[in-house]
């Protein structure tokens, strides 16, 4: 039996969790998290049965203990009940599929509860990378990604321990504004922009890959979690969204995986780890797709993936304030108090403004975090 903790059943990596476990007989949900959903939650309660659950929101936490009073399961709130799910005794790995640097704590503590992580929430890995990666390595902990291209890289790597990677060939769809010109940017709405053409996913990372930020968070990510230096990865843009992302290796052979877009093979996969198991769902037919294209992406335009590199150049504290700003602009963005421009505006403004911190500890992470809210 495979005893899970998800961080963010109720949201979209989250319930593709669930959609697996539910046909998998040899996975337990043991415990799991919400915001504020408490509707769905009392159904995933009452259908997974988990010993301990969390919710946000301290009074929706309040409401669901009183609905669910009929069962024996312990309701906590508030990023202690985060942290308690995710270091939960029963649980050996735990789900990741929160947004933003909420995840930070809960991920450290279920490493040093000596959880395995399925990490989802990458705004984790590219704030605190380097803390994470040293900590899960220290105490012999597997992350694994769950993110569709570092699924693929990482399964591009199987079987080539002591090959050195020579470059991550990163794809990315383009998002609904692909082949989009400068200007053209200026008067998008957020309805465009919430119109992914291959993904259905959550709101916030829907705008981001709208914005090509998800492609920038994704390069950091991709550097902590296979360790390359940031040179070393190369975007491409591949509308098809077939092939997830390859490995170029030293001597010039490049190993992808493809498959459909189906954000639940990379779940499956991370939760099965090394196996492979059997699917449901449409399988790929390459003579359907026919065509597979590459392209570069235009950093003038699409600013916020420029604006990822530079941060991960410089390094220390700069990742956390690049990711910060998007969060906050996005968050602003979602409401419809900003323009979708305005986003790159933000997080520019807070790059240039907020103080350099070579190696940050947590508490300066998080620091670093109030100050871009509070710009
Ligand atoms: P969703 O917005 O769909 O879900 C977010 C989840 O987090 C929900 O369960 C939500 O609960 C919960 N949540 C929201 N606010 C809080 C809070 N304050 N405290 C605790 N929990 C909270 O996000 P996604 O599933 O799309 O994304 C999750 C992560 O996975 C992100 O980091 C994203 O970048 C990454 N990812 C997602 C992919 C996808 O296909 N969706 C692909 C690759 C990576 P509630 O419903 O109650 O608000």
């Amino acid at each position: 039996m495979r005893k899970i903790a998800l961080l963010g059943s109720t949201g979209s990596i989250g319930t593709q969790t669930l959609s697996i476990a539910r046909e998998k007989k040899d996975l337990q949900i043991v415990a799991m998290s919400c915001g504020s959903n408490i509707d769905l939650f009392e159904k995933q309660i009452r259908e997974f049965n988990p010993s301990v659950v969390s919710v946000s929101d301290e009074n929706k936490a309040k409401e669901l203990q009183d609905r669910i009073s009929d069962l024996s399961t312990e309701v906590l709130s508030g990023m202690d009940g985060l942290i308690a799910v995710a270091t939960c005794n029963e649980a050996t790995i735990v789900v990741t599929a929160i947004v933003g640097m909420l995840g930070i704590r809960p991920t450290i503590a279920a490493i040093n509860a000596g959880k395995d992580i399925a990490l989802a929430n990458k705004e984790t890995l590219v704030t605190a990378g380097h803390i994470i990666m040293p900590l899960a390595k220290s105490k012999n902990i597997s992350i694994l990604p769950v993110d569709s291209e570092h699924s693929a890289i990482f399964q591009s790597l199987q079987g080539n321990d002591d090959n050195r990677i020579h470059k991550i060939l990163l794809t990315a769809s383009g998002g609904p504004f692909r082949g989009f010109k400068g200007e053209q940017l200026q008067n998008v709405t957020l309805e465009d922009a919430l119109k992914h053409p291959n993904w259905s996913m959550g709101r916030k990372i829907t705008v981001d890959s709208a914005s090509m930020v998800n492609k920038g968070l994704e390069v950091i990510e991709a550097k902590w979690l296979f360790d390359v230096e940031y040179n070393q990865i190369e975007v491409y843009v591949h509308p098809q969204s077939i092939l997830h992302s390859a490995v170029e290796y030293e001597d010039g052979a490049v190993i992808g995986q493809m498959g459909v877009p189906d954000m639940r093979l990379p779940i499956q996969y991370a939760l099965y780890y090394p196996k492979r198991l059997n699917m449901s769902g449409e399988r790929l037919d390459l003579f359907k797709v026919s065509n597979l294209t590459f392209e570069k992406p235009d950093l003038n335009v699409f600013k916020g993936l420029g604006f990822a590199y530079e941060a991960i150049k410089r390094g220390g504290n700069m990742p956390t304030i690049f990711n910060a700003a998007n969060e906050k602009a996005v968050a602003l963005f979602l409401d419809k108090k900003i323009s979708f421009i305005d986003i790159y505006r933000q997080i520019e403004n807070a790059m240039n403004k907020i103080d350099f911190i070579a190696d940050p500890d947590l508490d300066e992470i998080l620091q670093t975090e109030q100050d871009v809210y509070k710009l």
